[in-house]
């Protein structure tokens, strides 16, 4: 397949472009498209072979869940049953943006959208490109992130080529993402709603409309629950090590010299401030500690560059959980784990 690869520049070029890829969507084609979070590739929700072409072009398991898109409030009701008061709390509070709530499905959406589940994942996304896509493709949607599965999500059009070329129609291509990190996913099936996925939208916030909100722990429901978390996530293709403590530096560095001893070639992910104290062969900075979301932003890009790097080994420090912070630790924890068991 030859894809098209559109860059948003001007406001014409805008339209015309997105006129295009909305068309394409709606005659059960592919699109790679940005959003606020990261990149998602994009099929008609409702068009049940297109969905099954999302899960082909990245090689994702049939039973792992798409996020139906939407771009206005009223469309919820469209795919989504039962739908609580307190959901719609949450989404007149922040949508559009990093939210993805979980319901029960309509009847007349098909459930290769919602990888067999009763339930449909939902986000109405606040990049301006991405509403436009998704008004012009009728309205839903259907979207996982725009990566091979099991690599790290792509945060630029160039990471969503380096991994979709050749397999989707068009790649709409808008510059950096704002958040880097996939959305929060609460679960409002069940009482109390419950986080399944950390993101921009922390917990905190969560509770301020939903005092009784819990976070999920990982464990032996995770299949059931969070269908997205059993396969390989957010890893770099080397295994990654998280290292805690007063004397992270110095234990890193120390690994490092070992390893490279034994010759293999060393990455650390580190922040600016203690980025002058390594010696290894790639060293990735996600930048300020004191700017946790510009170090959310990063984390992706960076562990793109330790695969082009081709390095062995990585080792990460472990970075403050609070705020986009918490979002960042499960991420690099998901890749610390699968890394593990690979
Ligand atoms: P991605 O954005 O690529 O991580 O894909 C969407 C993720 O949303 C999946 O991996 C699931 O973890 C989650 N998801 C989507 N729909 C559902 C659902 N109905 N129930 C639980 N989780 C879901
Ligand atoms: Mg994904």
């Amino acid at each position: 397949m030859n894809t098209e690869y559109l860059r948003i520049t001007d406001e014409r070029a805008d339209a015309d472009a997105i006129r295009r890829a909305g068309a394409v969507i709606q005659d059960g084609g592919l699109v790679a498209f940005p959003t606020e979070t990261v990149y998602g590739l994009g099929a008609d929700a409702f068009n049940a072979e297109a969905a099954q072409k999302i899960y082909a072009a990245k090689g994702r398991p049939s039973d792992n869940p798409l996020i139906v898109h939407i771009a206005d409030i009223a469309s919820l009701d469209e795919v989504a049953c039962d739908v609580p008061d307190q959901a719609r709390q949450l989404a007149e509070r922040f949508w559009p943006g990093p939210l993805t709530m979980i319901f029960r499905k309509c009847e007349n959406l098909p459930k290769e959208t919602t990888g067999g589940r009763d339930t449909v994942a939902v986000r109405f996304p606040s990049n301006t490109c991405a509403q436009a896509l998704i008004a012009a493709a009728g309205g839903f949607v259907a979207a996982p992130s725009a990566n091979v599965s099991g690599r790290p999500s792509p945060t630029n059009g160039t990471d969503v080529m380096e991994d979709l070329d050749g397999r989707v129609d068009i790649v709409l291509d808008d510059g950096e993402t704002v958040v880097g990190l996939e959305s929060t996913i609460i679960d409002m099936t069940c009482e109390p709603p419950e986080i399944l996925r950390p993101g921009a939208v922390t917990v905190d916030q969560i509770r301020e409309i939903i005092p009784a909100v819990v976070q999920h722990a990982s464990g032996a429901d995770d299949e059931a629950r969070a269908p997205g978390m059993k396969y390989r996530h957010y890893a770099p293709k080397a295994p990654l090590h998280l290292c805690n403590g007063a004397v992270v530096v110095d234990q890193i560095q120390m690994a490092c010299d070992e390893d490279k001893q034994k010759g293999l070639k060393t990455g650390v992910l580190t922040c600016t401030e203690n980025a002058p104290f390594y010696r290894a062969d790639c060293v990735q900075v996600l930048g300020s500690e004191r700017k946790p979301e510009e170090m959310a932003h990063r984390l992706y890009s960076c562990l793109r560059a330790f695969d082009r790097a081709g390095v062995d080994v990585i080792y990460s420090e472990c970075f403050n959980p609070e705020g986009i912070g918490y979002a960042l630790m499960n991420r690099l924890e998901k890749a610390e784990n699968q890394t593990e068991t690979e």
